[in-house]
């Protein structure tokens, strides 16, 4: 199946969306046969968006600041209901490498653009893709990032992957098809 993901990337960043891409079909699609497939990118210009004003990065009761709703009001109409966005950092902390709390209906997730864990993307995407909750496995994707990684690359587990295939984000090929 595929998870169509568009990319919004602020200018004054240098991610490596290739890097974060392979790193997050190497986990998904081995795993769950769900291939990642970006759709469309754009650079925005949007200087005080680049260190975000956040409240908080609850996944249950979120406060949307208002940083957040201009963010994620971004690439709506770049072909695919999940953005995901390269931004510098959050005020709420330096420590934090990504965040996938988004506003209600605007699905999403952003991550730092300097992270040197190549699969912090693909850990936000399944928040968001599947509303993955952390667990307590430091093999697997879904781990909290209090955890040092092991056994890389990191696994998603039978239920991760029913989650995430069941999720309306993703397409499958007869859907493809039917829309030619
Ligand atoms: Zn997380």
């Amino acid at each position: 199946m595929i998870l169509p993901v568009a990319i919004v990337t602020l200018a004054g960043t240098g991610p490596d969306l290739r890097r974060d891409l392979d790193a997050a079909n190497l986990i998904w699609g081995n795993d769950c046969e769900v291939w990642i497939e970006i759709v469309d990118t754009i650079v925005v210009n949007r200087p005080e968006l680049l260190v975000l004003s956040q409240e908080d990065c609850r996944g249950v009761g979120h406060v949307v600041s208002d940083e957040e709703d201009e963010l994620f009001a971004i690439g709506r109409d770049l072909g695919s209901d999940v953005v995901g966005y390269y931004i510098q950092s959050s005020s709420s902390s330096d420590s934090l490498l990504g965040c996938a709390a988004h506003p209600p209906g605007r699905r999403g997730f952003w991550v730092r653009h300097d992270t040197t864990l190549d699969f912090v993307w693909a850990h936000e995407l399944g928040h968001v893709v599947g509303d993955n909750p952390h667990i307590p496995d430091s093999d697997n994707l879904m781990h909290s990032g209090s955890l040092p990684s092991t056994n890389l690359p990191l696994d998603l587990n039978e239920e991760q992957c029913r989650r995430i295939v069941n999720d309306p984000a993703l397409l499958s090929v007869e859907s493809i098809a039917l829309n030619l």
